[in-house]
């Protein structure tokens, strides 16, 4: 089969040619049919030879819907009655743990604290991943039903709307009625950011970003204001809260600049989710922010959150802007996502 793999550091993407995988005891084989293309595997490619925890080459892609192709031995139909069965349109929660323990347990795989021990890796993160046409995934319960949901649309909120989706979730009892809320980056996940704080909270969401044309965007997707990220921004967030700060600031971005944006700004008792991977932090000290403030850095999302998601897409709440692209042209799409010349999400269709 095709797929694009990561296998050199300093050399980007490759396509390359590789066995067809074959599912074994327990594992379902799908026929991808969409997979996202994430600002995080850029910053896989980046970093230093040696620190990942997984070896080379990598198969990337870890937003991923496809179609089952085939159900390894002993990989029964699903509890809930012949699910999955081969034919079936399905979404891949990436998130995967180790199956047994408390967190996974309660569908919270991505705070698996067994998972890197057990060499357990998500899909395009250390397992072979979605750009491919075909992917392995190693259970069941890593499968969630399209219930038909465009597949080109939907895979992008297996991770660009889950993981915001988590955050939002997780602190959306800071944003009553007459509340602010800040989305620091207006990219693949900023953008289903606003809608997704749209459709849980009543909070005013401002939005920041470099450029017109994302500020644009994030007001399509529901920002009731925006802000351009520079100087200026910080005297703006006061004025448009009257001093008082935002109750939520979700950072994108996490930078070394928009971290200390956040902790400027966000007002005391509130909240700073840092979802970015911008190797900007914020202190935990009294004085070094408002009082109260909770600061977190949490990563992707449960399982119950992807259906939540898809839930919302499927009510119309929460749409992907896509600008799709070849499997043969997946470098050219983490070259524009480099550049800063992606709107919406990059999805590579197979
Ligand atoms: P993206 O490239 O699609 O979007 C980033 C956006 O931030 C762009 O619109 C860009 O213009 C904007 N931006 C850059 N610098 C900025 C600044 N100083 N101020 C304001 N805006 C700025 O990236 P993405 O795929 O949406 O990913 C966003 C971040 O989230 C990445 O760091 C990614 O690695 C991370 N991520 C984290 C998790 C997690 O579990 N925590 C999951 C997925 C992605
Ligand atoms: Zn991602």
């Amino acid at each position: 089969m095709r797929a694009v793999q990561y296998r050199t550091p300093g050399k980007g993407p490759e396509l390359v040619t590789l066995p067809d995988p074959e599912p074994g005891p327990g594992q379902v084989l799908l026929k991808v049919t969409a997979a996202g293309i994430c600002h995080s595997d850029l910053t896989l490619m980046d970093a230093e030879p040696g620190t990942l925890s997984f070896g080379l080459p990598v198969t990337l892609g870890h937003e991923a819907t496809g179609v089952v192709e085939a159900l390894g031995p002993g990989t029964g139909p699903g509890a809930d009655g012949g699910w999955p069965a081969v034919g079936d349109a399905v979404a891949v929660y990436g998130a995967w743990g180790c199956g047994a323990c408390r967190a996974c347990a309660e569908g919270r795989e991505n705070y698996c604290p067994y998972a890197p021990a057990q060499g357990i890796h998500p899909p395009g993160l250390g397992a072979p991943g979605a750009l491919a046409e075909y992917l392995l995934v190693d259970h069941t319960r890593h499968l969630v039903a399209l219930g038909g949901l465009d597949p080109v649309r939907a895979a992008p909120l297996t991770d660009a709307g889950l993981t915001p989706y988590h955050a939002i979730r997780a602190s959306r009892h800071k944003l009553p009625p007459g509340s602010t809320a800040v989305v620091i980056g207006v990219g693949g996940l900023g953008h289903l950011a606003v809608q997704i704080l749209r459709a849980l909270t009543p909070a005013r969401i401002v939005a920041l970003d470099l450029t017109g044309e994302r500020l644009a965007l994030a007001r399509n997707a529901g920002a009731h204001h925006t802000l351009v990220a520079d100087d200026g921004a910080r005297a703006a967030l006061d004025e448009l809260t009257g001093g008082q700060g935002p109750d939520a600031v979700y950072d994108l971005v996490a930078s070394p600049e928009t971290t200390a944006l956040a902790a400027a700004v966000t007002a005391a008792d509130g909240y700073i989710a840092l979802l970015g991977i911008g190797r900007g932090s914020v202190p935990v000290a009294f004085g070094a922010t408002r009082p109260g403030v909770t600061v977190t850095a949490p990563y992707w999302g449960t399982r119950q959150d992807l259906l939540d998601v898809f839930a919302l897409a499927r009510e119309g709440r929460v749409t992907t802007l896509t600008e799709t692209f070849t499997l043969e042209q997946a470098p050219l799409a983490y070259e524009r996502l480099r550049d800063g010349t992606v709107l919406g999400r990059a999805v590579v269709v197979l």
